[in-house]
């Protein structure tokens, strides 16, 4: 493989690149109108510009990334995460191209895709499975009777279901059926496809999954769990590897179920099997994320495993580089997904203009991102600016790292979720690893974050200077009402 074309963007198109180059493989870039002048898009040897912002009309265009590729001579597309990473018609038509698609087979990812298919392949490898209906609903009695017999509340799931949608939680028997109708409707007009099934709603559940890693020789390994509790919306915002709470007994019994899992769809390249944990530390498979994950930077950081590199090497037709008796876990990483989203109103978007920009440096922290000062955060994708990651001997030193690196990361001009991890990493329940999906709901609200901003003084300071030297720029710098300690308040555009 000489030349690879990373159909993706921002930081993870980015991230890709590096490991590429140090490969010596050339790089090409794809880009909307929006992308024009993103890192990802100069970093890269060559770049192609697919179309107008929105992803059906640039990065969700595969046959126009397949046409690129035959022009300037690719051998194979990394399709990232996100956009066309789970699409198993698009990883077919790669191959038809003869092309190389950097991930699983299309087979494997249709089978995993669906969350239904996927529990079915996984039922005939004994793996442990949320109870619920075996198949899709298509008969309320028989719905309304197996929810009563697990016991209120349920989850009614989309089999199409990603990206934390798809999800709704039935408290009582009476709400069932109307609520079946509703999922119905919504996974037919959201994924284009209306099956559903429901399952036990976990109480106390933990996100916990695994990295595995398998090749075309017959090696299949695990690289051990990512804890990924801490969410909103039933998406990940902070990251951990290895989980606090999981014993090296239960790891190595996880790690086998992960890798049966990744049998049982005939798996190749780096995948993750995702399970949700009860209070009783009894584990159930959730689905199969057939991609590299946005969080795969904590596994990294333990095992020294570039899971890029590795991905590239199988898709070659390699083995794997190590064999799982080489593994270890070196110390402990934490990751912050940096959004623009402002956890003062439901983390809601907030997008605008990075008006300052200063990454943090330093032992143990990695910076994973896509933008520079001055950068808009295009409305049109996922509003993650980057993601911060360190690493340390053990959790307290990666924990007291993450807030070190927090207070060193200097972003004017948006609202980020770096208050809201900060505010985690100094919570007890983070601190004890005593905590689960709800962490969010039980443990935080917005005036939290109030009665501690007050001391960001130096923040203040730091961009009123930045503010006055760039003359370019008019600086907006309102003087704050009186009594406040922070004295200093920046208007955002
Ligand atoms: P991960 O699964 O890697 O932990 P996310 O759940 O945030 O992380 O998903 C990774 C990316 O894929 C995000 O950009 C998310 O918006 C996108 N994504 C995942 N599933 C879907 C889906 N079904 N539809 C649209 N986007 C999705
Ligand atoms: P997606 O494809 O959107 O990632 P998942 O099946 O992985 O869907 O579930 C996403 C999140 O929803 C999980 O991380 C967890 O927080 C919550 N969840 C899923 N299934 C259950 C369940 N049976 N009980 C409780 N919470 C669940
Ligand atoms: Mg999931």
């Amino acid at each position: 493989m000489n030349k690879i074309l990373i159909a993706n963007r921002g930081e993870i198109a980015l991230r890709i690149m590096k490991s590429a180059r140090e490969m010596g493989i050339k790089t090409v870039a794809v880009y909307s109108d929006a992308d024009r002048n993103s890192p990802h898009v100069k970093y890269a040897d060559e770049a192609v510009h697919l179309g107008p912002a929105p992803s059906a009309q640039s990065y969700l265009l595969g046959d126009k990334i397949i046409a690129a590729c035959k022009a300037l001579n690719v051998d194979g597309i990394h399709p990232g995460y996100g956009f066309l990473s789970e699409n198993g018609a698009f990883a077919q038509s790669v191959e038809e191209a003869g092309l190389i698609f950097i991930g699983p087979k299309a087979h494997s990812m249709k089978v995993m895709g669906d969350k239904l298919a996927a529990k079915e392949a996984a039922r005939a490898f004994d793996i442990p499975l949320v109870p619920g209906t075996e198949g899709e609903i298509d008969d309320q009695e028989e719905a309304i009777r197996i929810s009563k017999e697990i016991g209120f509340p349920v989850l009614i799931k989309a089999s199409a279901g990603g990206g934390g949608k798809g999800m709704r939680v039935v408290e009582r028997e009476e709400e069932l059926a109307e609520q079946i109708e509703s999922a119905i409707s919504e996974a037919k007009s959201a994924f284009g496809n209306g099956a559903v099934f429901i399952e036990k709603y976990v109480g106390s559940p933990r996100h916990i999954e695994v990295q595995v890693l398998c090749d075309s020789h017959g090696n299949m390994v695990h690289l051990f769990e990512r804890e990924c509790s801490v969410q909103r919306r039933h998406q990940k915002v902070i990251e951990e590897a290895p989980s606090p709470i999981i014993s090296p007994e239960l790891r190595a019994k996880m790690g086998q179920k992960a890798v049966d899992v990744a049998r049982s769809c005939d798996y190749l390249g780096a995948g993750t099997v995702e399970f949700i944990m009860d209070e009783q530390h009894n584990f159930y498979f959730m689905e199969m994320n057939t991609r590299l994950q946005v969080e795969h930077p904590v596994t990294e950081m333990i095992t020294g495993v570039d899971l890029v590199k590795e991905q590239i090497r199988v898709a070659r037709g390699e083995e794997i580089s190590f064999k799982q008796e080489d593994l270890h876990i070196h110390g402990h990483s934490i990751e912050v997904r940096v959004y623009a989203e402002d956890a003062r109103s439901n983390f809601m978007p907030d997008i605008g203009n990075l008006r300052v920009y200063q990454r943090p440096h330093g032992v143990g922290v990695r910076v994973d991102d896509g933008f520079e000062e001055g950068m808009d955060i295009p409305i049109y994708y996922d509003p993650m600016i980057s993601k911060l990651v360190t690493h340390g001997k053990d959790r307290e030193e990666a924990r007291l790292r993450m807030i070190r690196a927090i207070d060193d990361y200097k972003i004017v001009g948006l609202r980020t979720t770096m208050e809201f991890a900060r505010f985690v990493m100094e919570h007890d329940a983070f601190i004890s690893g005593n905590f689960d999906t709800h962490f969010v709901n039980k443990h935080f609200q917005p005036e939290l974050l109030d009665a501690k901003s007050n001391n960001n003084e130096d923040v203040a300071s730091t961009i009123v200077a930045k503010l006055v030297a760039d003359a370019n720029k008019k600086p907006e710098v309102l003087n704050d009402s009186e009594g406040s300690r922070s004295n200093w308040k920046i208007k955002r555009s």
